[in-house]
């Protein structure tokens, strides 16, 4: 959506205030349109009255992502892949993170397939607030096999309900596994240049996402689109290639820009489709397996900051898996809002009178750094998270959104009961040690002020030396 003006979606809303939308007013809906905290079907009066079918109609077009938005899979997994505006993260946000999908095989023997996936399925890490996990099953046919790469598919649904990447060239073997999938949407891989009428038969009698594959050729791949197109096939997945290294490397990235460019700066309709990367490649530039985990991390990072809309990998080792992770959970995060933990009191372990209380601010990335190197030094203490609109403690005691009376008045509305505390000590990070004049004031004995250390990585050496209160 090009459209940043919530003035221009008014004129086409009914602008009758009927609160159906949960909004106050249709001006508040349509700026909840350009943020896409609401989406048209939660304006009742614009579905169903048809007086409003033109409107309906324009509204739909101005707020369409300039990057056509595919679903894959079904339910609660359904994946939206691309739907994007912008070129880059600093201009509004990204709104929908590339999925990775792990690959398997046909070749795999029936127990290994079997955990693999339950890997796969499993895998999730704690991070910054968050669960990352890997989001698809890439399934591939090696066998070339029909009938093997449908007992495949078959044995990865029993063991998963991750949303599926169907890979062959062959449209048999993906009939095969259509056959077997096709209820859950998988998307399918690929037509090409040889195979493209059989499988987009195959796209619209499965009515399946499917991804048109013409490797380093823009214009032959735009020519693939306006045939699908022209086919009412309009669910795509675009494959521009992804060379593992060399000058081809090179061509693959800007090639992704390029595509990118295309929908979001350029409005080129016919050609605004998400993007596959395919750093699963890097397993063909060496044999050694640590080399390959890692430039496929290298290759994922690369093309997830290029606007690669899925990603195809294979390494599930903690070293190629947690950077790409770190890297896209950054990447989608809005820039526009801090990434925030509720304000408040928490408990780190089991404390009890003999605990402290450390201060620090709701910015996720500060409280979950000062919770996790007070746990895993197996301190049982509470933080105080005050609300700093998620700004982090040094910014903020700067900035104001951190100071001596918030910080009281954050202990008061927690009800925290200094009386029960065998050591009474509140325990202010040291950036913030300015305010300890000031609090010692405000608790007037209530409880002693102490300054901790700067880095909350200190607190182990600083509980060893200062803890408990002299
Ligand atoms: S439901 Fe529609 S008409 Fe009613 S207030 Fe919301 S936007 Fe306006």
């Amino acid at each position: 959506m090009k459209e940043s003006s919530p003035l221009n979606l008014y004129k086409q809303l009914p602008k009758t205030n009927c609160k159906e939308c949960g909004e106050q007013t249709c001006m508040a809906f349509a700026a909840g349109l350009i943020d896409r905290t609401k989406k048209i079907e939660d304006c009742p009066p614009l579905l169903k009255e048809t007086k409003y079918a033109k409107k309906l109609g324009a509204l739909r077009s101005i707020v369409a992502p300039e990057l056509k938005m595919i679903y894959v899979g079904t339910g609660e997994k359904q994946l939206k892949v691309g739907g994007e505006d912008i070129m880059y993260r600093h201009q509004m946000t990204f709104f929908n993170k590339p999925p990775f999908a792990y690959d398997v095989s046909d070749t795999m023997e029936e127990a290994k397939l079997v955990e693999r996936v339950k890997k796969i399925t499993d895998w999730k890490k704690f991070y910054i607030g968050n669960w990352e996990r890997v989001e698809m099953i890439a399934v591939r046919s090696v066998t070339d096999d029909p009938a093997k790469f449908a007992a495949c598919v078959k044995n990865v649904m029993e063991n998963s309900d991750y949303p599926l990447i169907l890979c062959s060239f062959n449209p048999a073997v993906l009939k095969a596994g259509l056959e077997v999938a096709a209820k859950t949407r998988p998307l399918i891989y690929a037509a090409t240049q040889d195979n493209w009428k059989e499988v987009a038969q195959l796209a619209h009698d499965y009515n399946v996402p499917v991804t048109l594959s013409v490797p380093f050729d823009l214009d032959g791949l735009k020519s693939m689109v306006a045939t699908f197109a022209g086919m009412g096939l309009t669910d795509l997945v675009l494959d521009p290639g992804t060379a593992p290294n060399g000058k081809l490397l090179q061509q693959s990235l800007l090639n992704f820009i390029n595509l990118r460019r295309a929908a979001v700066e350029e409005a080129q309709r016919d050609i605004c489709y998400p993007v596959m990367a395919l750093p699963i490649n890097a397993w063909m530039t060496t044999d050694d397996p640590v080399r390959a985990a890692y430039w496929e991390s290298v290759l994922t990072a690369a093309f997830v900051i290029r606007g690669g809309a899925i990603m195809v990998k294979h390494s599930t080792e903690a070293y190629s898996m947690m950077p790409d992770m770190h890297l896209r959970f950054n990447i989608y995060t809005d820039p526009r809002k801090p990434v925030q933990v509720k304000a408040g009191l928490y408990k780190v372990g089991t404390p009890g009178p003999e605990s402290p209380v450390f201060v620090t601010t709701n910015f996720a990335l500060t409280y979950y750094t000062v919770e996790s190197d007070i746990a895993s030094n197996d301190i049982d203490a509470y933080i105080i998270a005050i609300n700093t609109d998620g700004i982090g403690v040094q910014a903020s005691v700067a900035g104001g959104q951190l100071n001596a009376t918030k910080i009281k008045d954050a202990m008061g509305e927690t009800g925290f009961d200094w009386k029960g505390q065998k050591y009474a000590g509140l325990v202010l990070p040291g950036m913030a040690a300015r305010f300890s004049g000031e609090l010692e004031d405000l608790f007037a004995g209530q409880t002693k002020i102490m300054v901790g250390p700067e880095d909350s990585g200190r607190i182990p050496g600083w509980m060893k030396d200062f803890w408990p209160p002299k």
